[in-house]
């Protein structure tokens, strides 16, 4: 039998704060696989998700369903705006949400790895993280700070954090990133400098997977995944609208699951995938491969 085994090897989620999004799903679907599983979260997000982790809120989430719970080794607070502790503005450093937990910058948290387990220690990094403050306007209403908010945090993060973080990783670690298809298409409402992010970060996972796959042997991919309605994607505010159009319009006519996008990020992360990287692999129940709407088409019975 083929078996997606990750056993032995330690995977850092960055951007789990809930048990509703990719990054918990694929969290999970890592550990079920075998892998051990840390988690990055963002300050801000950090209180709320450890007292309910605390307070069992997410049991029924964290069950793997063979009698396995799936456990954090390590819950490291991250903000992937800072690579590093000096780049923090003193007002974020005085907030009560950060002034407790020392350096949450992006070279923290190598520095936090590399302290708990050595190194080398990682094999798998998974960037499951995006913010775009300006997300509800259009383009050409974004400011410039707004855009260049959304690239910092949705894009370049995932550069810096392969640039701090591939020093400590072992040889064949593996890393995935999660894009959507505003990166190369336009989707009306995805506004805010968030498609112009998700071009970048598709652009540099293969850039990156040249450099890091020279100097440091690893693999780095992205998912692009249909829509689903995570905390991060209901803040948009039309996420049910897009998902009924993906039903409308797919070949597969079923909304995509977090299951399923999990289920190809972990062959992704396999050594099952060692032949893939620089690759952009849908997860979208084939939507990107129509041309036209079927269900704006008048007269299509026979459609
Ligand atoms: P989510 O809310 O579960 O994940 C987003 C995470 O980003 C949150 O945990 C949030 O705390 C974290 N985050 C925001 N700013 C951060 C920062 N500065 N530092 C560290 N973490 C920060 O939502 P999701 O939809 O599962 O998003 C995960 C990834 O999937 C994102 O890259 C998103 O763009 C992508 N994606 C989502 C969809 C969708 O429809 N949900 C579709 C395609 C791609």
């Amino acid at each position: 039998m083929l078996n997606i085994d990750l056993s032995g090897k330690r995977a850092l989620v960055a951007g789990v704060a809930d048990d509703g999004g990719f990054g918990f799903a694929i969290a999970k679907a890592l550990a079920k696989a075998g892998a051990t599983v840390c988690i990055g979260t963002w300050p801000p997000a950090l209180g709320i998700f450890t007292t309910l982790l605390t307070r069992g809120k997410f049991a029924a989430s964290l069950d793997l369903g063979d009698g396995q719970t799936l456990a954090f080794e390590r819950i490291y607070p991250l903000d992937a705006d800072f690579d590093t502790d000096a780049d923090m503005p003193q007002a974020t450093r005085e907030n009560k949400r950060y002034r407790e937990l020392g350096d949450v910058s992006i070279e923290g948290l190598a520095n936090r790895l590399r302290a708990d387990f050595g190194e080398p220690c990682l094999d798998i990094l998974v960037h499951s993280l995006a913010n775009g403050p300006d997300v509800k306007k259009p383009l050409l209403q974004t400011s410039r700070r707004g855009y260049l908010a959304a690239v910092g945090t949705s894009a370049y993060s995932l550069t810096s954090l392969v640039a701090r973080l591939a020093p400590i990783m072992c040889p064949n670690g593996s890393v995935l990133a999660l894009s959507y298809l505003a990166g190369e298409r336009v989707v009306p409402g995805y506004g805010g400098g968030m498609s112009s992010a998700k071009a970048a970060l598709e652009s540099d996972v293969r850039t990156l997977a040249y450099e890091a796959g020279r100097a440091h042997g690893l693999r780095i991919n992205a998912l692009s995944a249909g829509p689903f309605p995570s905390r991060a994607a209901s803040a948009i505010g039309m996420i049910a609208a897009s998902i009924a159009y993906y039903q409308a319009n797919s070949p597969l006519p079923e909304s995509v699951t977090a299951a399923e996008v999990a289920n190809t990020a972990a062959f992704l992360l396999s050594p099952l995938a060692s032949g893939i990287t620089g690759t952009t692999l849908y997860v979208d129940k084939g939507y990107h491969a129509m041309g036209v709407a079927p269900a704006a088409i008048p007269n299509k019975e026979n459609l």
